[in-house]
């Protein structure tokens, strides 16, 4: 397998060769939390596959209703004024659980093709308004909002910006929060305070007139587990609001439980004008993505966009087996999961945070089951991991060896979203093996 996906397998973010000369890691099996590699070897998943596997493996439940759903009607297309039983259920039920007036979805692949979708939106709304000179959107530093040429321009890690004028000169960017590098220190309301300073000053710099909408993920997650102040994406919003620009929550990976409640939005007291899930709707069994588009929205783009607004639309949107996946998955957070994910995720958080005295760890931060823990090689100085010296890829390799799935970033975050199965001896695998590999990346 090794030698067969080195010669037919591409893996961009592996880097080409490097990925040819260690060679993949194939994975045969998985039940709860745990997977289990071709050699047999078994390891605890601390990030859930890659933070999706919500649900844990091996739902039975889970295989039985996509089968009933293939046999009965595989394919239905959500494209044109078509639909299956499924999708239409599976939109109402969430509609009813999302915040405030979120009624109209939007089905998906994944969580690209959700935020190229309010992009188009976004576009529709105000045409139809009648200011189509809005065409401006902001997003945050160490932002991700997917790989697509599009929303890769949203995303603000320089990986993703080759080629094609990335970001595009409609894409803008301010300060991320992040409360342990923050010039302005890690007092909550100082941190609030700055983010609305450089969020006011860049609508000036563009035009108050010019701005479409602005993007936030609740945490932030690609770009290092950064948790804001509670309080402040509300700040954001509000500013928003108060300059008349679309305020977009991207809950790819804070949604499903993995902070707690269904939508990490809930929690902060906040209604988006369009809320982006993937990852956990489905739990990583089929892909699916979904936009959540409020009332108000909507119905300006159904009366005044008219025939400009239909050009957008994928073969596999509001897929009937992928639809009938996420229903069976929501019953499961609902029937126990969340509530264990809430129990594993104060342990989880109390277990890193006994980490602290580790002579490598700067900072621990999270929200539930979503964590996060920076090395430095001075805590005082809070000097990040020179990137040469201790690549992510060995610290990834070492919790590997010791039977924990992470996630190593490079800038020398590891990253945590365990599975909301989790039992108490998983999560306190999940710390011993995260101990041993500190140990070994110090020796
Ligand atoms: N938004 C966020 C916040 C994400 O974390 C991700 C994926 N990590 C995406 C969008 C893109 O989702 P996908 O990989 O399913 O296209």
């Amino acid at each position: 397998l090794i030698e067969l996906d080195r010669a037919h397998l591409i893996h961009p973010v592996a880097s080409y060769r490097g990925h040819e000369r260690q060679g993949v890691r194939v994975l045969k099996s998985a039940r709860g939390a745990t997977v289990t590699d071709a050699s047999g070897h078994q390891l605890v998943d601390g990030f859930a596959g890659l933070w999706c596997v919500n649900a844990g493996y091996g739902h039975e439940s889970i295989v039985e209703a996509a089968a009933r759903q293939m046999r009965e009607l595989p394919y239905a297309t959500g494209y044109f004024d078509l639909g299956s039983e499924a999708a239409i259920r599976l939109a109402a039920e969430l509609a009813d659980r999302a915040p405030g007036d979120l009624n109209r979805l939007y089905f998906t692949l994944g969580g690209s093709d959700a935020v190229d979708s309010t992009i188009r939106f976004v576009h529709y709304y105000w045409h139809a308004k009648g200011q189509p000179k809005r065409d401006q959107f902001i997003s945050i530093q160490q932002g991700y909002h997917g790989s697509s040429t599009v929303g890769a321009g949203l995303t603000a890690l320089p990986a993703f910006h080759a080629g094609f004028g990335l970001p595009f000169d409609w894409q803008h960017k301010i300060p991320s929060p992040y409360p342990y590098r923050n010039p302005v220190g890690e007092d909550a309301a100082t941190i609030i305070d700055a983010s609305l300073s450089t969020l006011k000053a860049k609508i000036e710099e563009i035009g108050p007139d010019r701005v479409a909408a602005f993007y936030a993920e609740p945490i932030q997650g690609s770009g290092g587990v950064i948790v804001p102040p509670k309080g402040w994406i509300k700040a954001i919003r509000d500013l928003c609001h108060h300059c008349g620009i679309l305020f977009i929550a991207d809950e790819v990976i804070t949604g499903f439980g993995r902070t707690g409640p269904l939508f990490a939005c809930a929690d902060e007291d906040i209604v988006p004008d369009m809320m982006t899930v993937a990852k956990g709707l489905t739990s990583g069994y089929v892909p699916m993505g979904a936009v959540f588009m409020s009332d108000g929205v909507y119905d300006v783009i159904a009366d005044g966009a008219g025939e400009a607004a239909v050009g957008h639309g994928y073969t596999y949107s509001a897929h009937p087996v992928s639809a009938a996946v996420a229903l069976e998955v929501l019953k499961l957070y609902e029937g126990g999961l969340l509530e264990n994910g809430h129990k594993a995720g104060v342990r989880l958080m109390a277990g890193l945070e006994s980490l602290r005295d580790h002579p490598l760890v700067g900072d621990v931060r999270g929200r539930g089951m979503l964590a996060g823990v920076e090395l430095v090689t001075d805590k005082a100085k809070k000097t990040p991991l020179p990137a040469a010296a201790m690549p992510a890829r060995r610290i990834f390799d070492r919790a590997w060896d010791n039977g924990l799935v992470i996630r190593a970033f490079p800038q020398g975050v590891l990253g945590y979203a365990p599975p909301l199965c989790c039992t108490d001896a998983e999560i306190d695998a999940i710390i011993e093996r995260t101990r041993k590999t500190l140990d070994q990346t110090l020796a």
